[in-house]
């Protein structure tokens, strides 16, 4: 892009969205028919950054010791979603413009002085009362539509985890306290999806529900709020947009005795990336209520104690907290003409560029072995088109941490470039030590 364009940018989100798609990291859904509204498809670089960030989550939960995962059907019996309290209360108010037309959430609307709701299209009062709108998508299972078929896509992942509680801590022989967790879509039927990949009405969900004996809920959700904020600072995540932000009274969801959001400030604003919750005895409770199966807990570490664990919650999107590493590493270098993508090398797609200065001949094929070589141990790719200069910015704008050039100089002395993406420094490494400097700076 040039430097003329860059300084008229308004909207970070717009470039940002442009990048995805121009460099492979996310296209609109079914856009040969003109696109599926707030429906995303990760790209080649999009998924290898999501898988990335996924990695991370899931092993930082197994490193915990204490953790199981588990990978549990979209499609569940439709009592759970009675028991849950989705069906009656998993409902966002839906307001319509009298003027516009537009359709919004009055919870999220602008409102004037006198706490009336105002259109966020137009500015106008003239809406409509609100109305409570369930946000779960209906299917039907098997081929007869009517309402004893009714099911339900799943709009979050815990419930599954919770009709499960029992069979992982039996097979698993696990004791209070220990968690469950899992990674899978939801659904949500949302009024107002937008701003790119941050409200969608299909996401991933990274999940992790921790049953602990419920004197102990307050010292449990204190860890996890602290691992999880420290989680989103290992991935790279600037420090001073990230923050904690508690619930106030009014916020608390229905089964919730506290929460905390972590929020990361998007160029729309401050917004929640994840939620820890302290769910209490909420949850199984009402799943022994509604299934009538007996879910009480012996804790042999407590003289066979009987008790409904209590349960501590953290949530995340995977697809939201995928645009909290594209925005914070989106970076305009004007000084350097170059749009950078500052990953942290933990999760940038590709870690390391093989670049020849000559496509054929000895160079080229050593230029070859290098990178079949390193691409059996990481993401690399092999760029041997265009000038130099183009490559190391193409590399730049997917956030490549480490370009190595190969030249002439290289048949002869087996030494090839480094050249590092944030500070544009070149070093000349011998060949034989590019796997050790990879695995030292990876
Ligand atoms: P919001 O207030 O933004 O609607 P929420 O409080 O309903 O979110 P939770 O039910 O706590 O969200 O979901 C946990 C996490 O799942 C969120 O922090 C977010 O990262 C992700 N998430 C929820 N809804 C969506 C969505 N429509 N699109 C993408 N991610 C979502």
């Amino acid at each position: 892009m040039l430097l003329a364009t860059m300084a008229k940018v308004k909207d970070p989100l717009a470039e940002i969205t442009s990048l995805c798609k121009r460099r492979g990291f996310v296209f609109q859904s079914s856009e040969i028919y003109g696109g599926l509204n707030s429906c995303w498809d990760c790209g080649p670089l999009g998924v290898a950054l999501k898988r990335n960030i996924k990695d991370l989550w899931w092993n930082s939960m197994i490193a915990h010791g204490d953790i199981e995962g588990l990978d549990s059907s979209i499609l569940m019996a439709p009592k759970v979603w009675e028991a849950s309290g989705h069906i009656e209360n998993f409902t966002d108010p839906l307001v319509d413009c009298k003027k516009c037309k537009a359709r919004f959430r009055a919870d999220k609307a602008p409102t004037d002085e006198a706490g009336k709701i105002l259109c966020p299209e137009c500015g106008s009062d003239q809406v409509t009362e609100a109305r409570n709108f369930n946000l779960m998508f209906k299917t039907f299972m098997g081929p007869v539509e009517n309402k004893g078929n009714e099911v339900f896509l799943r709009p979050e992942t815990a419930q599954g985890i919770y009709v499960n509680f029992q069979n992982v801590a039996s097979s698993m022989r696990r004791t209070v306290p220990f968690g469950i967790c899992q990674i899978g879509k939801a659904f949500r039927n949302e009024i107002t999806p937008g701003n790119f990949i941050f409200r969608t009405r299909e996401f991933e969900q990274m999940e992790m529900q921790f049953f602990v004996h419920p004197e102990e809920d307050q010292k449990w959700m204190d860890h996890w709020m602290e691992k999880r904020y420290q989680w989103h600072l290992n991935m790279g995540i600037n420090e001073k947009k990230l923050r904690k932000h508690p619930h106030g009274p009014k916020e608390l969801a229905h089964y919730a005795k506290s929460a905390f959001d972590i929020e990361y400030e998007f160029p729309f604003g401050w917004s929640e990336i994840e939620g820890v919750h302290n769910r209490t005895d909420f949850d199984l409770n009402r799943h022994q209520e509604y299934s009538k199966k007996n879910l009480t807990y012996v804790d042999v570490k407590r003289n066979n104690e009987r008790y409904i664990p209590y349960i501590i919650e953290t949530s995340v999107g995977a697809d939201r907290s995928m645009l909290s590493v594209l925005c914070d590493a989106y970076h305009e270098d004007s000084e350097n003409e170059r749009i950078v993508m500052r990953f942290s090398p933990k999760v940038a797609p590709v870690k390391a560029a093989i670049l020849p200065l000559q496509k054929k001949g000895e160079l080229g094929e050593l230029s070859q072995n290098v990178y079949k070589d390193l691409q059996s141990h990481w993401a690399c790719q092999y760029d041997d088109g265009g000038s130099i200069g183009k490559r190391y910015r193409r590399q730049d704008e997917i956030g490549t941490p480490f370009c190595l050039t190969l030249d002439f100089d290289s048949l002869e002395d087996k030494k090839v470039t480094v050249r590092h993406r944030d500070s544009m420094k070149q070093d000349r490494i011998d060949l034989s030590n590019v796997k050790d400097f990879l695995k030292d700076n990876l």
